[in-house]
């Protein structure tokens, strides 16, 4: 059986990023840039005062006290300047531009006026609280570089170099396909033996967290026509999820039917749980993942597996979930031969993480994934874990360790 190393190591290297697509810079911030920036223009555009004050000359403020005209005032978007000439200032507000002539800048702290006349007590040097055009960014660099998911100062800084539409690569969209007989949509009245189609709602929104569009299809029953129709439509689609129908049983067509519509397939079963049974092929570029159907082994195989080849499809270069150690709170027991994945709580003492399992590991046990933030890494060689080893926990919430203020 491949390892889990091995399973996202395939996975990994079968997809590529999408092509690209422009938006507009409201839309832009989380979304990965196709192309490099660079700038027609200096930023800023002009020398600008950094205070409010008087505009001089060096030469006249290098002894001081010194009094001098006041000859006009230079405000933000000011766009005839008074000329400064030797003996005269020029009132200037922060941002606006240096009239000609003017080199220097003195705060109005160090200033006292006196009619149409500023006394000033003490300047700096020459240049001092000017802001030089070109300082922020200069005409021809490369502001942003493809490869970069947009932070929201990158979409500032875009804005101030005049672009309002960015080169992006396309989000993924991604079919659900959920299979069984079984199963119900959340808004339909419940029978014994009926089951809610879960996993279509947290895979929706499982994908669209990772960067994708979710496409949920209607559920398909446990018959290899429906199974088939379902495929053909899902694959209008960048890449499929299909949950449920991958074991054993005597209804698991899904795997079947993989086969026959030419999906290339590069394996079936990872030496893991939950998710053991999880199959992933290729249809014509398109990464098909069959999930195991229960809640639990579904969403942890999207984590573990799924969602890094919807990551790098959108162009992303930090494809994986963070990871921390954490000190395991109590012993565990597990399956040698088998990499575990634990739901478990994470605590913060000071610096230091704590593990706990959230309960039982039940792969059908949708609440204890709920309930934790975090999968615990079991290695496959060990039989057990022992209270106060250090272990691997993937986050699956970043807000999980953010509850305490910086301050
Ligand atoms: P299967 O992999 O099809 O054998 O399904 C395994 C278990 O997961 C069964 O108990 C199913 O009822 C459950 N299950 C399958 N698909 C879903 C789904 N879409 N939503 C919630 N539970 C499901
Ligand atoms: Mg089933």
């Amino acid at each position: 059986m491949l390892s889990v190393h091995q399973a996202l190591e395939q996975i990994v290297g079968a997809v590529s990023p999408l092509g690209a697509e422009r938006v507009g810079l409201f839309a832009a911030a989380g979304r990965v840039l196709a192309e490099d920036v660079r700038s027609p223009r200096d930023v800023p555009g002009y020398a600008n005062s950094a205070m409010d004050g008087f505009a001089v000359r060096q030469a006249d403020v290098a002894r001081t006290p010194v009094r001098l005209r006041v000859i006009g005032i230079s405000a933000a978007g000011t766009r005839s300047l008074p000329a400064v000439g030797p003996g005269e200032a020029a009132r200037i507000m922060t941002g606006a531009p240096v009239p000609p002539g003017a080199d220097t800048v003195v705060r109005v702290e160090d200033t006292r006026t006196e009619g149409d006349e500023v006394v000033i007590g003490g300047a700096g040097a020459k240049g001092k609280d000017i802001r030089l055009a070109g300082e922020d960014v200069r005409v021809g660099d490369t502001v942003l570089r493809r490869g970069r998911r947009l932070t929201p100062a990158d979409v500032g800084l875009a804005a101030s170099v005049g672009r309002t539409l960015l080169l992006v690569h396309r989000r993924p969209r991604v079919a659900i396909l959920s299979t069984g007989n079984e199963l119900i949509e959340a808004d339909q009245p419940i029978e014994s033996g009926q089951v809610v189609n879960s996993n279509a709602y947290a895979l929706a929104a499982a994908v669209a967290e990772a960067g994708g569009i979710a496409l949920p299809l209607a559920i398909a029953r446990d018959t290899p026509e429906e199974i088939r129709a379902a495929f053909d439509e899902a694959a209008r689609a960048d890449a499929i999820l299909s949950t449920g129908g991958v074991s054993v049983g005597d209804f698991d067509y899904v795997k079947a039917v993989m086969d026959e519509i030419g999906i290339d397939r590069l394996f079936w079963k990872v030496a893991q749980k939950p998710g053991k049974p999880l199959t992933f092929g290729m249809l014509a570029g398109r990464p098909v993942f069959g999930l195991p159907g229960n809640p639990v082994s579904a969403l942890v195989c999207f984590y573990l597996y799924a969602r890094p080849a919807l990551r790098r499809m959108g162009g992303f270069r930090s494809l994986y979930l963070p990871i921390a150690t954490a000190t395991l709170a109590h012993d565990v027991k597990k399956t040698e031969g088998l990499t575990e994945f634990i739901r478990c709580r994470l605590e913060r003492r000071g610096t230091a993480l704590t593990a706990s399992s959230t309960g039982t590991q039940s792969s059908s046990v949708l609440s204890s994934m709920s309930q934790g933030q975090a999968l615990i890494v079991a290695p496959a060689q060990e039989k057990s874990l022992r209270e106060g080893a250090t272990v691997r926990v993937i986050l699956l919430d970043p807000e999980a360790a953010s509850e305490e203020a910086p301050f």
